[in-house]
Protein backbone atom coordinates (compact mmCIF):
# COMPACT_ATOMS: atom_id res chain seq x y z
CA UNK A 1 0.00 0.00 0.00
CA UNK A 2 1.73 3.59 -0.74
CA UNK A 3 0.71 5.97 1.23
CA UNK A 4 0.52 9.53 0.77
CA UNK A 5 1.36 11.63 3.49
CA UNK A 6 0.62 15.18 3.44
CA UNK A 7 0.25 18.13 5.88
CA UNK A 8 0.36 21.77 6.28
CA UNK A 9 -1.81 22.99 2.97
CA UNK A 10 -2.61 25.99 4.77
CA UNK A 11 -5.44 27.16 1.87
CA UNK A 12 -3.29 26.63 -1.18
CA UNK A 13 -5.34 24.85 -3.60
CA UNK A 14 -2.51 25.22 -6.51
CA UNK A 15 0.21 23.48 -4.18
CA UNK A 16 -2.29 20.95 -3.39
CA UNK A 17 -3.52 19.77 -6.48
CA UNK A 18 -0.15 20.01 -8.19
CA UNK A 19 1.24 17.56 -4.66
CA UNK A 20 -1.46 14.78 -5.74
CA UNK A 21 -0.55 14.93 -9.18
CA UNK A 22 3.41 14.60 -9.07
CA UNK A 23 2.34 11.76 -5.70
CA UNK A 24 0.70 9.33 -8.12
CA UNK A 25 -0.14 6.63 -7.73
CA UNK A 26 -1.43 6.34 -4.04
CA UNK A 27 -3.68 3.86 -2.44
CA UNK A 28 -4.67 6.20 0.69
CA UNK A 29 -3.69 9.58 1.74
CA UNK A 30 -2.83 10.25 5.48
CA UNK A 31 -3.17 14.39 6.20
CA UNK A 32 -1.65 15.67 9.03
CA UNK A 33 -3.42 18.81 9.60
CA UNK A 34 -3.54 22.52 9.46
CA UNK A 35 -5.54 22.32 5.76
CA UNK A 36 -6.64 26.18 6.03
CA UNK A 37 -4.88 29.49 7.62
CA UNK A 38 -2.26 31.90 5.54
CA UNK A 39 -4.04 31.25 2.21
CA UNK A 40 -6.59 32.28 0.08
CA UNK A 41 -8.57 28.97 -0.88
CA UNK A 42 -9.92 27.60 2.58
CA UNK A 43 -13.10 25.51 1.57
CA UNK A 44 -11.06 24.53 -2.09
CA UNK A 45 -8.76 22.69 -0.28
CA UNK A 46 -11.60 21.50 2.56
CA UNK A 47 -13.26 19.91 -0.02
CA UNK A 48 -10.90 18.32 -1.87
CA UNK A 49 -9.09 16.53 0.48
CA UNK A 50 -12.47 15.09 1.71
CA UNK A 51 -12.48 13.69 -1.65
CA UNK A 52 -9.27 12.06 -1.42
CA UNK A 53 -9.23 7.83 -1.39
CA UNK A 54 -9.51 6.04 2.23
CA UNK A 55 -8.42 9.04 3.80
CA UNK A 56 -7.42 9.53 7.44
CA UNK A 57 -6.92 13.41 8.39
CA UNK A 58 -6.25 14.92 11.66
CA UNK A 59 -7.28 18.74 13.15
CA UNK A 60 -4.15 20.94 13.14
CA UNK A 61 -3.89 24.36 15.25
CA UNK A 62 -5.17 27.08 12.23
CA UNK A 63 -8.38 24.29 11.95
CA UNK A 64 -8.93 24.72 15.34
CA UNK A 65 -8.46 28.63 14.93
CA UNK A 66 -10.88 28.57 12.23
CA UNK A 67 -13.26 26.78 14.46
CA UNK A 68 -12.89 29.60 16.81
CA UNK A 69 -11.82 26.99 19.17
CA UNK A 70 -8.86 28.54 20.43
CA UNK A 71 -7.88 32.48 20.92
CA UNK A 72 -7.11 34.62 17.72
CA UNK A 73 -4.36 36.43 20.22
CA UNK A 74 -2.13 32.83 20.75
CA UNK A 75 -1.33 33.71 16.73
CA UNK A 76 1.09 36.20 15.28
CA UNK A 77 -1.09 39.37 13.82
CA UNK A 78 -0.51 38.12 10.20
CA UNK A 79 -2.11 34.48 11.17
CA UNK A 80 -4.40 35.73 13.24
CA UNK A 81 -5.72 38.45 10.68
CA UNK A 82 -6.36 34.99 7.93
CA UNK A 83 -8.01 33.05 10.48
CA UNK A 84 -10.65 35.60 11.35
CA UNK A 85 -11.13 35.79 7.32
CA UNK A 86 -10.97 31.88 7.32
CA UNK A 87 -13.86 31.79 10.08
CA UNK A 88 -15.99 34.11 7.67
CA UNK A 89 -15.71 32.50 4.18
CA UNK A 90 -15.71 28.65 5.74
CA UNK A 91 -19.41 26.90 4.85
CA UNK A 92 -21.08 25.34 7.71
CA UNK A 93 -20.55 22.04 6.38
CA UNK A 94 -16.58 22.56 5.89
CA UNK A 95 -16.40 23.48 9.39
CA UNK A 96 -18.33 20.21 10.43
CA UNK A 97 -15.55 18.58 8.79
CA UNK A 98 -12.46 20.20 10.81
CA UNK A 99 -14.83 19.50 13.89
CA UNK A 100 -15.61 15.55 13.16
CA UNK A 101 -11.43 15.65 13.12
CA UNK A 102 -9.13 13.90 15.82
CA UNK A 103 -5.74 15.59 16.93
CA UNK A 104 -3.57 11.85 17.40
CA UNK A 105 -4.65 8.77 15.33
CA UNK A 106 -2.24 5.51 16.22
CA UNK A 107 -2.39 2.73 13.25
CA UNK A 108 -0.43 -0.72 13.64
CA UNK A 109 2.61 0.95 13.49
CA UNK A 110 2.01 4.31 13.36
CA UNK A 111 1.25 7.55 15.65
CA UNK A 112 -0.18 10.55 13.70
CA UNK A 113 0.04 13.86 15.12
CA UNK A 114 -0.03 17.65 13.91
CA UNK A 115 2.51 18.50 16.03
CA UNK A 116 3.73 16.25 18.73
CA UNK A 117 2.53 12.79 20.48
CA UNK A 118 2.89 15.20 23.94
CA UNK A 119 0.81 17.83 22.41
CA UNK A 120 -0.59 16.78 19.37
CA UNK A 121 -1.70 20.39 18.15
CA UNK A 122 0.48 23.03 19.59
CA UNK A 123 4.27 21.61 20.11
CA UNK A 124 6.92 21.65 17.58
CA UNK A 125 9.36 19.05 16.84
CA UNK A 126 12.49 21.19 15.66
CA UNK A 127 15.53 19.35 17.38
CA UNK A 128 16.89 16.73 18.92
CA UNK A 129 16.11 18.00 22.41
CA UNK A 130 11.88 18.11 21.59
CA UNK A 131 12.40 14.78 19.73
CA UNK A 132 13.54 13.37 22.69
CA UNK A 133 10.58 13.76 24.77
CA UNK A 134 8.46 13.38 21.84
CA UNK A 135 9.75 9.81 21.62
CA UNK A 136 8.71 8.93 25.12
CA UNK A 137 5.16 10.25 24.32
CA UNK A 138 4.37 6.88 21.74
CA UNK A 139 4.55 3.56 22.07
CA UNK A 140 4.58 2.81 18.17
CA UNK A 141 7.98 2.39 15.80
CA UNK A 142 6.86 5.96 13.91
CA UNK A 143 5.65 9.42 14.62
CA UNK A 144 4.32 11.46 12.07
CA UNK A 145 4.10 15.13 12.48
CA UNK A 146 3.88 18.45 10.69
CA UNK A 147 3.39 22.15 12.04
CA UNK A 148 7.09 22.98 11.35
CA UNK A 149 6.59 23.43 7.93
CA UNK A 150 10.26 21.61 7.71
CA UNK A 151 11.09 17.99 6.47
CA UNK A 152 12.81 16.00 9.50
CA UNK A 153 13.45 12.99 10.19
CA UNK A 154 15.06 12.03 13.53
CA UNK A 155 16.14 8.54 14.63
CA UNK A 156 16.37 6.94 17.71
CA UNK A 157 17.22 3.32 17.99
CA UNK A 158 15.66 1.49 20.60
CA UNK A 159 18.94 -0.25 21.98
CA UNK A 160 20.45 3.12 22.46
CA UNK A 161 19.85 6.24 24.39
CA UNK A 162 20.48 8.88 21.31
CA UNK A 163 18.19 10.55 18.92
CA UNK A 164 20.10 11.38 15.49
CA UNK A 165 18.68 14.17 13.23
CA UNK A 166 19.13 12.15 9.43
CA UNK A 167 20.04 13.77 6.90
CA UNK A 168 17.29 13.64 3.90
CA UNK A 169 18.14 12.39 0.77
CA UNK A 170 15.33 13.80 -1.48
CA UNK A 171 13.32 11.44 -4.03
CA UNK A 172 14.93 8.28 -2.44
CA UNK A 173 12.82 5.49 -0.72
CA UNK A 174 14.63 5.29 2.56
CA UNK A 175 13.91 1.98 4.80
CA UNK A 176 12.45 2.75 7.68
CA UNK A 177 14.08 2.07 10.74
CA UNK A 178 12.12 1.68 14.62
CA UNK A 179 12.39 4.34 16.31
CA UNK A 180 11.84 7.62 14.29
CA UNK A 181 9.14 10.37 14.13
CA UNK A 182 9.21 11.65 10.43
CA UNK A 183 8.66 15.09 8.78
CA UNK A 184 7.18 15.54 5.59
CA UNK A 185 7.30 19.02 4.96
CA UNK A 186 4.72 21.52 4.05
CA UNK A 187 2.66 21.42 1.11
CA UNK A 188 1.51 25.04 1.11
CA UNK A 189 3.34 26.80 2.84
CA UNK A 190 7.07 25.16 3.52
CA UNK A 191 9.75 26.84 5.24
CA UNK A 192 13.28 25.70 4.56
CA UNK A 193 13.75 28.18 2.23
CA UNK A 194 12.49 25.62 -0.42
CA UNK A 195 9.27 27.10 -2.05
CA UNK A 196 8.77 24.02 -3.62
CA UNK A 197 5.71 21.73 -2.49
CA UNK A 198 7.11 18.93 0.27
CA UNK A 199 5.22 15.80 0.51
CA UNK A 200 6.25 11.76 1.43
CA UNK A 201 5.50 8.56 -0.03
CA UNK A 202 5.05 5.81 2.49
CA UNK A 203 5.66 2.04 1.42
CA UNK A 204 3.94 -0.46 3.85
CA UNK A 205 4.99 -3.84 2.31
CA UNK A 206 8.57 -2.29 1.48
CA UNK A 207 8.69 0.01 4.71
CA UNK A 208 10.15 2.65 2.97
CA UNK A 209 9.73 6.73 3.00
CA UNK A 210 10.62 8.97 0.45
CA UNK A 211 10.28 12.92 0.46
CA UNK A 212 9.96 14.41 -2.79
CA UNK A 213 9.28 18.31 -4.38
CA UNK A 214 7.32 19.61 -6.97
CA UNK A 215 7.36 23.09 -8.35
CA UNK A 216 3.84 24.67 -8.57
CA UNK A 217 2.30 27.91 -9.92
CA UNK A 218 3.01 30.18 -6.81
CA UNK A 219 2.45 33.71 -8.96
CA UNK A 220 -1.41 32.49 -8.90
CA UNK A 221 -1.60 32.13 -4.97
CA UNK A 222 0.09 35.36 -4.38
CA UNK A 223 -2.59 37.22 -6.58
CA UNK A 224 -5.52 35.08 -5.03
CA UNK A 225 -3.77 36.41 -1.85
CA UNK A 226 -3.40 39.63 -2.78
CA UNK A 227 -7.57 39.69 -4.47
CA UNK A 228 -8.93 38.54 -1.17
CA UNK A 229 -7.45 41.16 0.75
CA UNK A 230 -5.10 39.00 3.05
CA UNK A 231 -1.66 40.30 4.53
CA UNK A 232 0.58 40.80 1.29
CA UNK A 233 3.78 39.08 3.33
CA UNK A 234 1.74 35.96 3.03
CA UNK A 235 2.08 36.31 -0.27
CA UNK A 236 6.11 37.33 -0.85
CA UNK A 237 7.08 34.44 2.10
CA UNK A 238 5.05 31.66 -0.49
CA UNK A 239 7.99 32.39 -2.82
CA UNK A 240 10.44 32.14 -0.63
CA UNK A 241 10.15 29.66 1.06
CA UNK A 242 10.24 30.92 4.84
ZN1 LIG B 1 0.93 24.82 9.78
Amino acid sequence: MRVLVISDIHSNITALEAVLDAALPYDTVWCLGDLVGYGPDPNECIELVRSLPDLLCLIGNHDQAALDMIPLSRFNRDAGEVAAWTQQILTEDNKEYLRSLASKISLDQFTLAHGSPNQPVWEYILDTHSADRSFAAFNTYYCLVGHSHLPLIFYRPPDIDITAKKYIEWNRAMDLLPRMILNPGSVGQPRDRDPRASFAILDIEANTWEMKRVDYDIQQVQERILDAGLPERQAIRLAAGW
